[in-house]
């Protein structure tokens, strides 16, 4: 559900582009990402040519449209930015392509929930750059081609199996991102606290960091919260013991986890002895959508070792069963 705290969508408060990271070198981080792309880019830049398509893959919150923006920067281009599901028509995105400039970066956003006719636009114009449309309809339709500006599309996907595979082909440069380790988000409450003029204890923020399931975006949403907390307790700092209480407080565990992991683990421990089960009986015992599930709640456990995805199903490990303070039963455990 779209109310939880840990939740890594995007949500309103993302307008806030105070933390935002302005340059790839103030960019925490996604090391071998960040150093791939300064490469493409001063190389791009240097031929005085538009970068080649980027696509950005990984969880939610791990700073895709950050890059995508920072990388327009870096070009010294207009950045232009839509998503998926928003480009309903071909006309739409048409309308987007013939309004780039000259090595502009367009931002798609959720790339994988492109229809299919939208798709087909798309392959002609990231090829050739061209623009293949039919006009009129019946016996009187012909078919025009527009040239157009040769533009960087910069795409972003949670979901990279959801892609189509001419699609993937056509990304010149494929990007993985990974989730952050708490030394990293350490560095990024550091940086948020520093912003906000809020006063931060090391030990407070390795407690958020530790809690932000290696997103930057979790962290900054908790260091929001953290700092009401101390500002209600007219704490000077934020201290282990504040960042502690006020997350606690919020149902956020000493892992990042929240109640909705936890009835993830313990529907699987409880009803179904550890698993094997499947992703559309996990969904439907608890009542959230497939999607939400498999991108928001699984990648995260995977990660932490807590969850295995096996042919036959979702199997939980020892340290799932160990974290929920339940014994493991004999015969998994074997
Ligand atoms: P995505 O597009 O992958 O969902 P965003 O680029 O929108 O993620 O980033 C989510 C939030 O996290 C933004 O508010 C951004 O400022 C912050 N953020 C992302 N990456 C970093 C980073 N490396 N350092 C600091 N803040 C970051």
């Amino acid at each position: 559900d779209s109310d939880r705290l840990i939740d890594a969508e995007k949500r309103g408060e993302d307008v806030d582009t105070t933390l935002r990271p302005q340059s790839l070198d103030e960019f925490t981080g996604q090391a071998e990402a960040r150093a791939n792309l300064k490469v493409f880019i001063e190389a791009a830049k240097n031929r005085g040519e538009a970068l080649d398509h980027v696509l950005f893959v990984g969880p939610p919150g791990l700073g895709k449209t950050t890059l995508a923006q920072i990388m327009a920067k870096e070009l010294g281009v207009n950045f232009r930015s839509t998503s998926g599901p928003v480009i309903a028509k071909a006309g739409d995105l048409a309308a987007l392509l013939t309004n780039l400039e000259d090595r502009d970066v367009l931002f798609i956003d959720e790339i994988h929930r492109l229809s299919p006719a939208v798709e087909e636009i798309l392959y002609p114009a990231m090829e050739d750059f061209q623009l293949d449309l039919i006009i009129g309809e019946g016996p009187a339709a012909r078919s025009v081609k527009i040239d157009l500006s040769r533009f960087t599309l910069v795409a972003a996907t949670t979901r990279l199996g959801l892609l189509t595979n001419p699609l993937r082909d056509r990304f010149g440069i494929p990007v993985r991102l990974q989730f952050y380790s708490v030394e990293e988000l350490e560095l990024i409450v550091r940086r948020g606290a520093r912003i906000m003029g809020l006063g931060m204890t090391d030990e407070g923020a390795v407690e958020i960091a530790r809690r932000s399931r290696g997103t930057p975006r979790i962290a900054g949403r908790l260091l929001r919260r953290v700092r009401d907390f101390a500002e209600v307790a007219r704490a000077e700092a934020v201290t282990k013991i504040i960042a502690d209480e006020a997350l606690t407080r919020l149902s956020v565990d000493s892992i990042g986890l929240d109640q909705l992991d936890r009835r993830y683990l313990t529907m699987i421990a409880g009803n179904f002895g550890g698993g094997p089960v499947g992703i559309e009986t996990i969904a439907a015992g608890l009542s959230e959508p497939r999607d939400a599930i498999e991108d928001i709640i699984e990648p995260y456990l995977i990660q932490q070792g807590f969850l295995q995805r096996t042919p036959r199903g979702r199997v939980l490990t020892a340290r799932a069963w160990g974290h929920m303070g339940l014994a493991m039963p004999k015969d998994l455990a074997a």
